[in-house]
């Protein structure tokens, strides 16, 4: 791990000394089928079952990084997967489990949903981190100005409305915007006065976003 975390600094992927610790504190290999653990500090995507995948590590640093998830806050991540990006976030926004913040994570696929609350439970980031089996691109139900960041991990044709309506002014959300072949990881910022801002940063190959707000019907 010590390993691929300098590696990801020298690459300039790991820019500050708080995502590096965060993502020291979350054991990968947990977070991934147990046939391909052997490969879990490897900096590459891994298949975690049914289509979809567990991101690159350099891909998690670049998004905490764009996110900046401040201690204390309410981040929702729309895409749960394995699990280990929002252990990560959890680790940043309510540090040591303390109860100061927390993390509501939305997946798609009920199993995925399952396997990302098992390996959360093991890694000891359960308490901090709420997983719920539903469509994230429609927000958490909140239908408020309720959290401080918003993390899509599967490509989206658009930024939802749900979420712009769901994040808090002076609030961030990250996320890949583009064709399902490729996007450009796109930061949002909503002001003090509720206007939005997007800076488009990196390309990137993500999963396709299903659901209401995504490329394709739920059906196919
Ligand atoms: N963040 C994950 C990786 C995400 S892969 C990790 O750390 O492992 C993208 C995930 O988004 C897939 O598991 C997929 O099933 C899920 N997904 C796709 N569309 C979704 C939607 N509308 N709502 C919730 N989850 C969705």
């Amino acid at each position: 791990m010590r390993q691929l975390l300098e590696n990801l600094r020298a690459r300039g992927f790991l820019r500050s000394e708080r995502v590096y610790r965060a993502m020291e504190r979350v054991p990968r290999e947990l977070f991934v089928p147990e046939g391909l653990r052997a490969h879990a500090y490897e900096d590459r995507p891994l298949p975690i079952g049914y289509g979809q995948t567990i991101s690159a590590p350099h891909m998690v640093a670049i998004m905490t990084e764009a996110l900046d998830p401040p201690e204390c806050g309410l981040a929702l991540e729309v895409g749960a997967g394995s699990g280990y990006q929002a252990a990560v976030l959890a680790e940043l926004v309510d540090r040591g489990g303390r109860g100061c913040g927390h993390v509501v994570s939305f997946e798609i696929v009920p199993q995925l949903a399952e396997y990302a609350l098992g390996n959360l439970k093991r890694s000891g980031h359960s308490g901090s981190v709420s997983i719920v089996a539903g469509d994230g691109g429609s927000g958490s139900g909140a239908g408020r100005e309720v959290f401080d960041r918003i993390l899509v991990t599967a490509a989206a044709p658009r930024i939802p409305d749900p979420l712009l309506a769901e994040l808090k002014r002076g609030g961030r959300l990250v996320i890949p915007l583009g064709s399902p072949e490729i996007q450009v990881l796109t930061i949002v910022e909503k002001t003090a006065e509720g206007k939005i801002f997007k800076i488009e940063d990196t390309p990137c190959i993500f999963v396709p976003m299903r659901g209401v707000y995504g490329f394709q019907a739920l059906d196919n």
